[in-house]
């Protein structure tokens, strides 16, 4: 086993600072960096314990009514708040921190076993072995010949549906990203997972007023009703004015390299009453750019099902739906 150095940060500059020498990472709750190392996907030689930073495990208010979290908090807000229960085992919950989560990497066999040579995303240029392979989980929307793996995380789901923005700190100063910015399709390279710069550290995630709280859902459809990642999962979260739908928000999990905004969806249930029909139509549209492989296109339909019941259940119709 190769040697590994620990280095705990005492603050942010500290952390962006220490992160600048070859082979650092930052760590924090470290379930997932630790199965990469493990596996041998991931080989730091400096690990950057970042957990014994002030402020970065603090919820505060934003001016107009948000909150900022931080990245080491490890719960919040009522969609979100299901979305992190539906996302792992108690102990990786309480392990696990919003920056982590936000980071996870994909779930592919193909990725996480060096066995198979064939990988772009841990090895650039060697290959997708999933394409011809065994795909039942993977991409259905937003892929490339490159990679059709999928995002992990239920909570990125929700943070998407909410317009989150994840706030980074690093060499070059301080930024805000949106949440639909942070996570990258895959393109020609999906050995890069998102937007942030080398060494940039996620501080904190700002969440909007919660104009949604009144009326939102996470559905997640897995294989089994516990530890599973999600087949497909639907953030829907709605204003409703009576039976009208003032505005619609609708994000996608398991389905693509990044948590996916059904914005055409959206679009057709905002300002409509909500009826059976048209939000069929709006999850058909949410689909209606589908290029699903041999194993997987099931999860067509499962998808266009589940945005029927989510939004179903945001409204607060339990009965008879989908
Ligand atoms: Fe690797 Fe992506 Fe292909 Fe999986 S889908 S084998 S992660 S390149």
């Amino acid at each position: 086993m190769d040697a590994i150095s620990y280095e705990r940060a005492g603050d942010v500059a500290g952390a962006v600072r220490a992160a600048q020498q070859p082979g650092a990472v930052f760590i924090g709750g470290g379930t997932n960096l630790l199965d990469l190392m493990k596996g041998g996907v991931a080989r730091p030689v400096r690990l950057i314990d970042i957990t014994h930073i002030g402020g970065l495990d603090s919820v505060a208010s934003l001016p107009g009514g948000g909150i900022r979290i931080g990245a080491l908090v490890r719960e919040q807000y009522p969609l979100l708040s299901q979305a992190l229960l539906a996302g792992a085992s108690a102990q990786l919950r309480n392990m696990a921190t919003v920056g982590g989560n936000l980071l996870q990497r994909t779930r592919c066999g193909y990725f996480y076993d060096p066995a198979f040579t064939q990988c772009n995303k841990r090895m650039p240029g060697s290959g997708c072995a999933a394409l011809d392979g065994h795909n039942r989980m993977h991409a259905i929307l937003g892929a490339s010949p490159q990679c059709i793996a999928v995002n992990p995380s239920d909570m990125s789901v929700a943070l998407a549906a909410l317009d989150a923005l994840v706030l980074v700190s690093g060499p070059s100063g301080e930024r805000t990203i949106a949440f639909a910015d942070f996570h990258r399709l895959p393109g020609d390279r999906p050995d890069v997972d998102t937007t942030l710069e080398p060494g940039e550290l996620i501080t904190a995630v700002d969440l909007p007023p919660p104009l949604f709280s009144a009326h939102s859902h996470y559905l997640k459809v897995r294989d089994r009703a516990s530890y599973a990642f999600a087949l497909v999962s639907v953030a829907a979260a709605l204003q409703m004015d009576g039976e009208r739908v003032q505005s619609a928000r609708i994000a996608l999990g398991g389905v693509a390299h990044k948590p996916w905004r059904a914005n055409a969806a959206e679009q057709m249930l905002s300002g409509q009453p909500l009826s059976q029909a048209t939000l069929k139509k709006a999850a058909a549209a949410a689909l209606s750019g589908a290029q699903p492989r041999h194993d997987n296109a099931f999860k067509v339909r499962l998808a266009q099902r589940a945005i029927v019941r989510a939004v179903n259940r945001a409204a607060g119709y339990t009965g008879g739906v989908a």
